[in-house]
């Protein structure tokens, strides 16, 4: 008897009807042989409500509240299904990541798994029953408290539950027919990508592409857990995420120098103005970042101009944003900048493939795409597998689309398929 773990995301169960359809998967899966683990996600946007209505009495909630509400929206979703599952003839119980033994960090809104002590699900699955378990959740270790693990984390939990559990492969249920090599809802000429190897995936997820939670591909990749991410609404194959596909890199053409392209629209660009031109006035800024605990992405420092002074500008999450700027102006007086300057209006593009290790010219020809449609670039990164450009929020959709053209990756069999969801 093969064991599974099928993860629901939100869009999958945004409705009484969609719960239902949910409900037939899992049984027929059951059905099929298998012990089921089913990780779901709340219902279509309800933790964006949750957020939006605690902002609402509080600008600035506490982490533990605002925990004890999050969980509320998959702990809804998860006995909605058990009963659905129930109403099928079979039997299900659902548990919160804490009640499944999800043991975390006590950092509310962005913990870490520690542990997993799945004892009451595998007993669960022992008496035949489906399990079901509330994604994006656990308990911290030390605190007792609820936890959450970050948004669009109930794909970690799922690849978690699926390690731990001996899974034979965990199955991401969403609202696409996979990975495609650009966002579908953005590029409606993407292809999905067969096969897809944990160090492209990890590029895209940490590039933008939310089809999977960056940490669920770290997991799925330390632990050798293969994904089959596939949508909830066909039965199309997916995408397999794997340590080797056996098509070549990124699955599509023998020659592809490029994978996918990812997009993020969630940064913002901090400039630092006037900064002296001596050793340490750079590393002080960083430190001063460092300290708030808050991740840096790109960084570029403008040429030192005749009066001694530099710009620094950097890009990182905007939800960190004010506190970075905050941090900064505190330790103005001490670097001796004269300013600091950002914009939230930016948005990455990035092209990723294992492909370009081994290829010059790709860089000029991700450049000349934007150029064509002018685009103005005002940063640039890149790694081994990947370039990624800054420019302005407007323009992501047509770089995005120009530079999946330019890497010949337009499908010429239709329009990838959207079958739900609201891009939120
Ligand atoms: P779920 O609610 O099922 O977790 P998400 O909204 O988190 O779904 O992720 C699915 C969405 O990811 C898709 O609807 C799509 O818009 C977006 N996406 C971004 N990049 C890609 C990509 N390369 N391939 C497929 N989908 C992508
Ligand atoms: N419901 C949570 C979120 O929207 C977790 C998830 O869906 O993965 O972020
Ligand atoms: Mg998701």
């Amino acid at each position: 008897m093969a064991r599974v773990v099928q993860k629901f995301g939100g869009s999958s169960v945004a409705d009484a009807e969609s719960i239902a359809r949910v409900a037939r998967r899992v049984v027929e899966t059951q059905q099929e042989g298998n012990e089921v683990v089913v990780v779901i996600s709340a219902m279509g946007d309800a933790t964006d409500d949750l957020m939006d209505l605690a902002q609402r009495v509080n600008p600035n909630p506490p982490g533990r509240e605002l925990d004890m509400l999050l969980t509320a929206g998959e702990r809804i979703s998860a006995a909605l299904l058990a009963m659905a599952i129930d109403a099928r003839g079979a039997t299900a119980v659902s548990y919160t990541g804490s009640q499944a033994g999800v043991i975390t960090t006590a950092a509310h809104g962005n913990a870490r798994i520690i542990d997993i002590t799945p004892g009451r699900i595998v007993s669960a699955l022992n008496q035949g029953h489906v399990v079901i378990v509330a994604g994006f959740q656990g308990v911290a270790q030390d605190t007792k408290d609820v936890t959450t693990l970050g948004r669009g984390a109930s794909d970690t939990t799922a690849v978690a539950l699926a390690a731990a559990l001996g899974a034979e492969y965990c199955e991401i249920y969403t609202d696409v027919d996979g990975v495609f090599t650009a966002d579908p809802r953005i590029a409606p000429q993407a292809r999905r990508i067969p096969q897809i190897n944990y160090e492209e995936m990890l590029e895209l997820a940490a590039n933008g592409a939310k089809i999977l939670h960056l940490r669920c591909v770290e997991y799925a990749r330390r632990e050798q857990v293969p994904v089959h991410v596939r949508s909830s609404f066909s039965d199309q194959p997916g995408t397999w995420v794997v340590a080797a596909p056996d098509i070549p890199s990124g699955g599509i053409m023998e020659d592809a120098l490029i994978t996918g392209v990812a997009h993020d629209l969630s940064e913002a660009k901090v400039t630092v103005v006037g900064v002296p031109d001596r050793p340490g006035r750079a590393a002080r800024v960083f430190e001063v970042i460092a300290a708030l605990d808050v991740n840096i992405d790109m960084i570029v420092q403008n040429a030192s101009v005749s009066d001694d002074t530099t710009a620094i500008s950097f890009t990182l999450a905007d939800a960190d944003r004010p506190r970075a700027i905050e941090g900064l102006r505190l330790a103005q007086r001490d670097i001796g900048f004269t300013d600091i300057i950002y914009d939230d209006m930016i948005g990455k593009v990035s092209v990723i493939g294992v492909g370009m290790r081994s290829h010059p010219g790709v860089t000029a020809r991700f450049f000349s795409a934007l150029a064509t449609i002018g685009i103005n670039i005002s940063m640039i990164a890149t790694s081994e597998i990947r370039i990624s450009v800054v420019v302005g929020e407007d323009d992501v959709p047509a770089a995005v689309r120009a530079a999946h053209t330019a890497f010949g990756l337009d499908s010429e069999s239709g329009e990838a398929v959207v079958y739900a969801g609201t891009g939120r």
